[in-house]
């Protein structure tokens, strides 16, 4: 069993008030999307709150799924102001192309996109510290940084690690964010927790933080089972969908993600939809999947569900179906089956027909004629 993760977390309201200080940093680089961060105050909390006297550049144009021609350009762009410390606020892309730029910035200019995939993987990076504003991605607890390779028409992972050195994490932020983006952030939680716990790679360790993200999920499910519901969150639910979602980064920190994030690689960028609605569509078919349901039953019970039929219908009424067509699914299954690492998750064969079986209320296939 491996037990390791560098990163120091505080969780707690007004974390970046009491804590913010100890970001030790000169001249900081803090990355960020356009609009989410000034809205829920949270850019400002971290400015207020660093050295007096620290320099400060802005880099606000990180898209959903960025791009690597997004983080090269932000290097690029940043690479004369010589940061020494790299903040990523936002979901799991702002915190994502933080740690990847924190790469670039600290290698020489030139082979930029090299030291993202192909160098050595313990390149240098320079210390990034982490602010997550939803509740998905649990990217504050995780050394990963997921990139849109448009070229490839996939995702693609960094070969570094890239620990945050400290996370400031306040559910305060999650006042302001919209329904459907909170729910897309709380089911790529739900698949991370439920894909780490079902591993073939579990251990106690990922279990542990699995168990209690799953119960939470559970606590708080049905304030996301619609519009009129999610109203009602109050500042207590909050917490606990930042704890699931913290704990579901830790979780796949351990032993990683499986199958329904493997496929959702292509799919997210063929589709043009979330990444959290694209894993999810995947997970009723992915859970029928287990020839040995015991560790499955384990993960309902938690989440207070009494079959896998019923989870299906729960997701069903908040995301519907998506329909993808066969050229997209092939593709899909193709680099997923190219995938050894992600398979060697699945304590099972996993086949094109173990994945056709998939196909259910939440995933159509478009059979071409
Ligand atoms: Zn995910």
């Amino acid at each position: 069993m491996k037990l390791y993760n560098p990163t120091k977390v505080y969780f707690e309201n007004e974390c970046l008030a009491k804590y913010g200080h100890e970001i030790a940093g000169k001249r900081v680089l803090i990355l960020t999307g356009r609009a989410s961060s000034k809205r829920n105050h949270s850019l400002q909390d971290v400015v207020d709150n660093l050295d007096v006297g620290a320099e400060v550049a802005l880099f606000d144009e990180v898209e959903s799924d960025p791009s690597i021609e997004t983080v090269v350009r932000a290097a690029r762009e940043n690479r004369g102001f010589a940061p020494d410390v790299c903040i990523g606020i936002g979901g799991g892309s702002a915190i994502d192309a933080a740690k990847a730029v924190a790469v670039l910035l600290a290698n020489d200019e030139g082979a930029d996109v090299e030291h993202l995939f192909y160098a050595e993987r313990n390149a240098a990076y320079l210390p990034v510290m982490a602010v997550p504003t939803t509740c998905g991605t649990g990217s504050e607890a995780t050394p990963f940084s997921v990139l849109t390779d448009a070229a490839q028409g996939t995702k693609r992972t960094l070969l570094t690690w890239v620990y945050p050195q400290i996370s400031f994490v306040d559910y305060k932020y999650l006042r302001t964010i919209p329904y459907r983006e909170c729910v897309s952030t709380c089911l790529d939680a739900l698949s991370h927790l439920v894909e780490s716990y079902l591993s073939a790679w579990s251990t106690e360790y990922n279990r542990f933080y699995s168990t209690e993200g799953l119960r939470l999920f559970g606590e708080y499910k049905g304030f996301i089972a619609g519009p009129e519901r999610f109203e009602a969150v109050d500042d207590a639910i909050r917490e606990k969908m930042m704890a699931a979602s913290m704990f579901g980064g830790f979780a796949i920190t351990a032993n990683g993600s499986s199958l329904p994030h493997g496929l959702a690689r292509t799919i997210t960028h063929a589709m043009g939809i979330s990444h959290g609605r694209s894993v999810t569509m995947f997970l009723p078919g992915y859970l029928r999947s287990f020839e040995e349901q015991e560790g499955v039953g384990a993960v309902l019970r938690l989440l207070g569900f009494e079959s896998i039929d019923e989870l299906e219908d729960y997701l069903y009424a908040i995301v519907g179906c998506v329909r993808v067509p066969e050229g997209a699914w092939r593709d899909s299954m193709r680099q997923m089956l190219a995938n050894t690492r992600k398979l060697s998750t699945f304590p099972y064969d996993a086949t094109e027909d173990v994945f056709m079986r998939y196909e259910g209320k939440l995933f159509q296939i478009d059979r071409e004629a």
